[in-house]
């Protein structure tokens, strides 16, 4: 017999498991979840091999998933004919922890002090294959990678720190290619090998799947059979001739089992968005991406003619666990399909700007080539027009959320979001019409809320022709410079820019509606009320004090004027015409560490 290697889990994957086993009651059902997608990845991955080695699929051409249930011995077994493991991929898979939603579950977990929740948190993020330990005290999973020509069994059980692996050998339980998993149940968990369950589980989790799951069901056909009349029902018929027995027709019901398909095939995204409801958006949303909150909106569409593709977009609720790098983020938010069949979700970045990151969809496309490289969608005439209108699209959605009568949903996404709006303001120049609307900032007459640029501008005097802001660290810093007094008693509204990515993205967009943005703490600020005549009598009268304090201070100012802006302040102090304002200053300072 082949030798029987064993193995001790990683540390972190012990823990897991113990927590797992020992801990969690509730939500136990993920376990399905997890291996339905486990099993979906792999057929995903053999699918988009396979276009490139159609070989890959000799022995075994159907891509299905298929779970088999044996009440008696309480034993579930889910099996795939995706791409399976190799003996070196066992090993790294099963008994490390090297993907995202575990470590992202982990996360959540050491974050909520709450030990009730865990149950919870499993049920939101999963925890990938261990999660098979939720409902089974031990795990036989038997694979066949195509790039192998033996298989191989892993077998763990609940509580202990290592497992084995050994070569498949037993003749009956060979699979051509992909991986079959063995659920032995727990006692009290027995209940989930029960053919019923599974169904309603399958259709519960796998709605969106784009491979068929078949059960293996218990169906019954009636049939109609002939049997030998009662003996007593003929005599009281009178006709018992003694000889003769009558043939009389009986239903019966005949039972078998068989393979039934489970789930529907057709993927969301080609459907007729008419067809598809709010519900079953987010449903999709929340089960491709391993969301547990519904989106803030979504855009279904389908692009005809030069370039043909489909899509659904969305904007998540909340900003990604952790902290979230927006210079170079490592999303996977975009999962591209080429007519059907799923490619990668690892290019983000040629589909979508960095700065539209946290944008999340599908995306299938019917002109690029199946064999699509980040090289080919690079240079490729058809991305760049796909990205235009995911682009435009995005900025649809996120315009639609601004204009939504809950004004707290706009809150909620500029809270996330708004800092890669700004970033955008400095990167994508062409989309300064469509980024403008939908910024927020604070202003001296809207300390609280947040206000657009369309509402300054309805909010401005007849006469007045520039926008003002001013940057500064807080709203209260804002608010009590000296440059506001002439125009707080002028009742001119001034953008109080607080955020300091603020100031750049207003200097980049430069104008809005051709008003022009005009910092307020700059010489020469004109908030039209220029008297001339005056200005050269203050002048006479003053200005050998000015050359006064230019000579005392030297160096440390460029210029000392005179100016007709402040109230009640005697002096303040401006930056030049062309220099950095204050607020850049400091955030060029605080860069260059
Ligand atoms: P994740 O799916 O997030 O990567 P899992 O714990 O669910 O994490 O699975 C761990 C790894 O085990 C997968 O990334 C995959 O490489 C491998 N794996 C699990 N199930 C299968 C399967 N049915 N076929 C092939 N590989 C699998
Ligand atoms: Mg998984």
């Amino acid at each position: 017999d082949a030798p029987v290697e064993k193995y001790e889990y990683q540390a972190e994957v012990s823990r897991l498991m113990n927590l797992i086993v020992n801990s969690l009651y509730s939500n136990k059902e993920v376990f399905l979840r997890e291996l339905i997608s486990n099993a979906s990845d792999a057929l995903d991955k053999l699918r988009f091999l396979s276009v490139t080695e159609p070989q890959l699929l000799e022995g075994a051409s159907e891509l299905d998933i298929r779970i088999q249930t044996d009440q008696d011995n309480g034993i579930i077994t889910l099996t795939d004919s995706g791409i399976g493991m190799t003996h070196q991929e066992l090993v790294d898979s099963l008994g490390t922890i090297a993907h995202s939603g575990t470590a992202k579950f982990l996360k959540a977990l050491k974050d909520s002090k709450d030990a009730g929740s865990d149950s919870n948190l499993i049920g939101q993020f999963g925890v990938g294959f261990y999660s098979a330990f939720l409902v089974a005290d031990k795990v036989v999973v038997s694979t066949k990678s195509p790039k192998s020509d033996k298989q191989f069994v892993w077998e763990g059980e609940a509580n202990s720190s290592s497992y084995i692996v050994r070569e498949e050998t037993d003749p009956e339980k060979m699979i051509p290619r992909g991986t079959r998993i063995t659920l032995h149940l727990k006692h009290d968990d027995t209940g989930f090998a029960h053919p019923e369950r599974i169904e309603k589980l399958v259709k519960n989790y796998s709605q969106f799947l784009s491979f068929p799951i078949y059960t293996w069901q218990e169906k019954g056909y009636t049939k109609e059979v002939e049997v030998d009349e009662d003996p007593a029902e003929a005599k009281k018929d009178g006709t018992d001739d003694g000889v003769k027995k009558k043939k009389k027709t009986k239903k019966i019901v005949e039972k078998y089992w068989e393979w039934d398909l489970t789930n529907e095939t057709q993927p969301i995204w080609l459907r007729n968005p008419k067809e598809v409801t709010t519900e079953e958006y987010n449903e999709f949303y929340k089960k491709t991406f391993n969301e547990y909150l519904e989106p803030l909106a979504s855009s279904h569409f389908t692009t005809e003619g030069e370039v043909e593709f489909r899509s659904i977009l969305y904007v998540p609720a909340v900003t990604p666990m952790g902290k979230e790098d927006i210079v170079n983020p490592k999303t996977k938010n975009i999962r591209l399909y080429v007519k059907r069949v799923f490619i990668s979700d690892d290019f983000d970045g040629e589909l979508f700007p960095r700065y539209l990151s946290f944008v999340k969809g599908v995306v299938d496309s019917n002109d690029l080539p199946l064999n699509v490289s980040r090289e080919i969608l690079q240079e490729s005439r058809v991305v760049r027009i796909m990205r235009k209108r995911l682009v435009r699209k995005a900025f649809d959605m996120i315009l639609g959320i601004s204009m939504s009568e809950n004004r707290e949903d706009y809150e909620k996404f500029w809270e996330n979001f708004g800092k890669h709006l700004k970033l955008g303001c400095i990167e994508d120049r062409e989309n300064h019409k469509r980024l403008a609307p939908l910024l927020r900032f604070f202003s001296s007459q809207s300390e609280e809320e947040m206000i657009s640029l369309d509402e300054y501008v309805e909010n401005m005097k007849p006469d007045q022709k520039d926008i003002y802001y001013i940057a500064a660290d807080s709203v209260t810093s804002a608010k009590n410079t000296p440059f506001l007094e002439r125009l707080y008693e002028k009742e001119l509204e001034v953008l109080f820019l607080v955020d300091p990515i603020d100031e750049v993205a207003v200097t980049n967009l430069k104008s809005y509606k051709e008003k022009n943005f005009v910092d307020i703490s700059k010489e020469d600020l004109d908030i039209g009320d220029k008297n001339e005549e005056k200005e050269k009598e203050m002048k006479q009268e003053y200005g050998h004090i000015c050359d006064w304090m230019k000579k005392r201070l030297g160096d440390k100012v460029a210029s000392v004027q005179i100016s007709n802006r402040l109230k009640t302040s005697p002096c303040v102090l401006v930056s030049g015409k062309f220099g950095w304002s204050a607020n850049m200053e400091r955030l060029m300072k605080a860069q260059t560490v």
